[in-house]
């Protein structure tokens, strides 16, 4: 779950940070600094970044060659209003990210946060069926469990009760469909057996609404926040991507957590082996060294636009700043020059193996999954009939906050299904991490899943 907290004005001219709702405990320090993959609290605690903060942080905090760049741009210029000039930088990356990705993803529109991303991705699937005449293809669909951003729009796809319950008046009613949860399945199944009927009620739901009114369907390729890195099984997307190909729907990959080499590919599609009409990316792109995003779109997408109203409707102030370009670039360039793509493969395997060695040892880990550098563990009171704990132990909450204790950053991940807890955590550090360093994050996780037993079986509130 997101951390929900502001900062307010609390007598005098003082600045107090305040949490709305404390999450985190007394261990809510200030941050100091970081360096590589650890990070260094106000007392000086040290701690490793076992998650690259919210999967953001791919090459590791206080990289000099990405400060150097970021003093040389802000000499240079900062910001300048797109409308009125182009720059360098942002005609770099978009030219970069042209090269790095795969098929015609040839147009960039750059952004400031994930949820923008997803917003614009919509606004041009949605133009791009207008330009063609077919105005009333407007539906999107989208996989019940599933994050695609905290504004309007980007929380009207996603499937997660917690994050939606107070808005849903302002929501849009999308049509969704069960995630590839294979740890659940929604129809009691086994794959292969299950003949991948979670991707084919994707038809099913096209029938049931008309093709002729759905502009696209959004999926994240590795379910993160809201799944714990649920990895679907092999021919999933290649299925998805047919259906959506045989009905004239646009598909568009919500990469923000798993794109720019998380995975272990440049875009986690690649896995499956498919081309996305249109991708959202965020987090990895500017590893947050600057609040960066893009949505990303193919040219025959972009081709009826260009013929037609040659202009997308859309664009915040700070799209496509010097600053946060000039940054992006520089990520990109350090991602290739260190190979961090087939680093965070070859890591991630090591990482996924090690996991798995807890999940022997610790009977609350039910699941251990992901691909790359994107893994995540999924806790129940009962590993053979998969029971979750009840939602009131706040267990994944209990977990983040041990492993802070214990000097470990690790992300709360819920499945988010009503009523039960989902309890979940990504484990997803920055894709520079050393051997020995994934060693001492094992070592702590470890520790902390061990003391998180202890507790249980002394409470018994499992
Ligand atoms: N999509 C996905 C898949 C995400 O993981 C996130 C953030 N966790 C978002 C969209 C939203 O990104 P942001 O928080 O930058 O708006």
């Amino acid at each position: 779950m997101a951390l929900l907290l502001g900062w307010r004005k609390e007598g005098g001219s003082v600045m107090k940070s305040f949490l709305i709702k404390p999450v985190l405990d007394e261990n809510y320090k200030k941050i100091s600094h970081g360096k590589g993959v650890f990070l260094y609290d106000e007392d000086g605690k040290r701690y490793i970044d076992g998650s690259s903060g919210a999967v953001t942080c791919s090459i590791g905090h206080g990289v000099e060659e990405i400060i150097e760049v970021m003093n040389e741009q802000a000499q240079k210029i900062s910001f300048v209003y797109r409308s009125h000039f182009t720059n360098e930088p942002a005609e770099k990356l978009a030219e970069e990210l042209a090269r790095v990705l795969p098929g015609s993803l040839n147009f960039s529109f750059f952004v400031n946060s994930g949820s923008e991303a997803v917003e614009t991705a919509l606004k041009v699937a949605l133009q791009y069926w207008q330009e063609k005449g077919q105005y009333r293809k407007t539906k999107i669909i989208s996989r019940w469990m599933s994050y695609h951003g905290i504004t309007i729009g980007s929380l009207s796809l996603s499937g997660h009760t917690d994050r939606r319950f107070r808005f849903v008046p302002l929501l849009d009613t999308s049509p969704t469909i069960h995630p590839p949860y294979c740890y659940r399945c929604p129809y009691d199944l086994t794959y292969p057996d299950c003949q991948l009927k979670c991707a084919a009620e994707l038809e099913v739901a096209i029938k049931r609404i008309g093709a002729d009114h759905i502009a696209a369907f959004i999926a994240e390729p590795v379910i993160g926040a809201a799944g714990g890195a649920i990895t679907p099984p092999h021919g999933y997307y290649q299925r998805l991507k047919e259906i959506c190909g045989k009905h004239n729907i646009l598909f568009i990959a919500d990469e923000v957590m798993t794109g720019i080499g998380r995975t272990g590919k440049m875009l986690a599609s690649e896995h499956w082996n498919f081309v996305p009409d249109i991708v959202a990316l965020g987090k990895g792109l500017s590893a947050g060294y600057t609040p960066l995003a893009a949505a990303v779109v193919s040219d025959h997408v972009m081709e009826p636009i260009v013929m037609g109203s040659k202009m997308i409707m859309s664009g915040h102030t700070y799209s496509a700043n010097p600053q946060s370009t000039a940054v992006g670039l520089a990520v990109l360039n350090y991602i290739e020059k260190n190979q961090l793509v087939s680093e965070s493969l070859r890591k991630g395997s090591i990482l996924l193996n090690e996991l798995r060695k807890l999940q022997v040892k610790y009977s609350i880990v039910g699941e251990v999954r992901g691909v790359g550098m994107l893994t995540g563990m999924e806790f129940v009171s009962d590993i053979f009939k998969r029971i979750p704990f009840r939602k009131e132990i706040n267990l994944t909450n209990f977990i983040v906050m041990k492993a802070k204790e214990n000097g470990l950053i690790v992300y709360p991940s819920s499945t988010g299904i009503e009523g039960d807890s989902g309890d979940a955590i990504l484990i997803a550090p920055p894709l520079t991490i050393t051997e020995e360093e994934l060693q001492l994050l094992i070592d702590l996780l470890d520790k902390t899943l061990y003391e998180v037993e202890k507790h249980l079986q002394v409470s018994e509130i499992n």
